[in-house]
Formats: C-alpha cells, sequence, structure tokens
C-alpha cells in the first residue's frame, strides 16, 4: 500500500480507469439466470450475459479490462470451459464494454462480432466519435468480424438477430433473440445504449450522422416488440430487481425506454444548439 502523498504524486490512472466511472461498474457480482438459457455474468453496473446452448456459449459484452477476471470466474462458476465460450456478440464499441474484449477474445477463441460502423473502432481501440469527455481509448481488438443489420449468427439450437441501433455510436447493435420461458416463447432484446452520455451531438467530425441515426433508432425501437429487454448497464431496466419481483417479462418497457432516451436526447440537442 503506498502512502497517501505518494498515491497523489501518481500520474493519472490509465484510459480503461477513469477515476470518475461509477464504482458498481467494476464491482463483481455471482451470475444470475434470468430466463431460458441466459444467465447475467456482468459486474453490479455493467452487462454481460451468458448465453448457452448444446453447441457452447455466446457472450454478449465483455464490458472493462479490468472486470475480465470476475467475469471469467463467473462463466467457470457455472461448469463452463473458458473455451465453450464459442462467440462474443459486441454492443458498441465504448472502453466500458468492450475495454475486455480482446482479453475475453484470447482467453476463449471466441469470434467476435459487431456492427459494422464499429469494426474500424474495434481494430484502433478508438472509440468512433467525439465526446465531451474526451478520447478514451480501449485495447485493440484484433479479431472482429462485422455483422450487418438483419444478420442472423447461429450457434447451436440459438438464433440471434443483429438490429442496428445507431446514434450512440455509428455500429451500436442490439441482438433479439426467442427464448422458451417454461414453455411461453418470449421476445428478447439485448438492448444497445440509447443515451447521449456526452456525445457530441452537432459538429461531431468524426460522425457527422449522429443525429439522423439517433433518431431512425428511436423510431426503430417504438416499432419493436419485446417481452424482456437486456441493457448494457442493467439499471436501465431494473434487471436485478425485475428477476427478484417476477417482472422480467415486460411488453412495454422498451417503447417506455426509447420514448424516455428521444426525450432526453431531443432536450441535450437544444442545449448544444444554445
Ligand atoms: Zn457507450
Amino acid at each position: 500500500m503506498l502512502p497517501i502523498a505518494t498515491a497523489l504524486a501518481l500520474p493519472a490512472a490509465p484510459a480503461t480507469a477513469a477515476s470518475g466511472d461509477p464504482p458498481e461498474w467494476t464491482q463483481p457480482r455471482p451470475p444470475l439466470h434470468l430466463l431460458g438459457p441466459i444467465t447475467y455474468v456482468g459486474t453490479r453496473g455493467l452487462g454481460a450475459y451468458l448465453i448457452r446452448t448444446s453447441a457452447g456459449a455466446i457472450l454478449v459484452d465483455a464490458t472493462m479490462a479490468e472486470n475480465v477476471p470476475a467475469i471469467e470466474r463467473n462463466i467457470r462458476s457455472l461448469g463452463l470451459k473458458l473455451s465453450d465460450v464459442k462467440l462474443i456478440l459486441v454492443s458498441h464499441a465504448h472502453f466500458d464494454h468492450v475495454g475486455g474484449l480482446e482479453r475475453m477474445r484470447r482467453d476463449t477463441g471466441a469470434r467476435v462480432l459487431a456492427g459494422s460502423g464499429d469494426v474500424a473502432a474495434l481494430r484502433s481501440g478508438t472509440p468512433p466519435g467525439e465526446t465531451s469527455y474526451g478520447v478514451h481509448r480501449f485495447p485493440a481488438v484484433s479479431r472482429v468480424s462485422p455483422v450487418a443489420d438483419g444478420e442472423r449468427v447461429r450457434l447451436g439450437e440459438v438464433t440471434l438477430r443483429a438490429v442496428a441501433t445507431a446514434g450512440h455510436t455509428p455500429g451500436c447493435t442490439s441482438w433479439v433473440m426467442r427464448v422458451d420461458d417454461h414453455g411461453r416463447p418470449r421476445e428478447v432484446l439485448f438492448a444497445g445504449s440509447m443515451t447521449v452520455a456526452g456525445n457530441r451531438l452537432i459538429g461531431n467530425r468524426r460522425y457527422p450522422e449522429i443525429v439522423r441515426d439517433y433518431r431512425a433508432t428511436f423510431d426503430r425501437i417504438e416499432r419493436l416488440r419485446a417481452d424482456v429487454v437486456l441493457p448494457m448497464h442493467p439499471e436501465a431496466a431494473d434487471v436485478f430487481s425485475r428477476e427478484r419481483t417476477g417482472t422480467l417479462v415486460a411488453p412495454r418497457l422498451l417503447g417506455d425506454m426509447a420514448r424516455a432516451a428521444r426525450a432526453d436526447f431531443e432536450r441535450t440537442l437544444r442545449e448544444e444548439k444554445r
């Protein structure tokens, strides 16, 4: 342990561990079975979901670099080997969701799939747009395959469909799958982020279509049907309390989230214009 004076004199933390990040982003928690083949394996504040199939497992998001050991522990505690993870699906190329991706890719040997608009960012380790909080880099991902809107990804008996939900990043992707929930079919959406979260909306030279993309995504999400919403920031849909109270199935939630995100986006845009 360093004396405090020495600690204060140290240079700023590396880009992957910004001191202003919510502490729950890096607080481990045990896995939580949600429904059907889906188990939450992320930290208290950053979503990572494991989907088990007869041909191995699919991981949705790897979160931050420092979370990889906790997520790997969670996967192993379910009786799986890391090499059982065959696919990693990416929500979007921001450090809090992909900082641990390259390490997770190497540890599992899984194939990584991401929305085509974020692939260059993933390969370079530089996020794909301008923000008010500066450039927050992450370890470059050496192997990643692009997926297009509507593309289907299959492993064993599980099929997921990519739904392009651009705006938050150009390649921000949500993933839809059908789950058998005790004999009842449920549409589950792993929802990409819809928040502005510091994105520059006006004069974003690295992402000039940002405003148009956000609005198209809100239009699209409001028309989409999902019985269960599993976001990459679990509190955005109260995942843990819904699991506790048996209210994960909430068909109106997605529309409510999209309308709230749209209102917040339009308000932020007006403020930026001033
Ligand atoms: Zn983000």
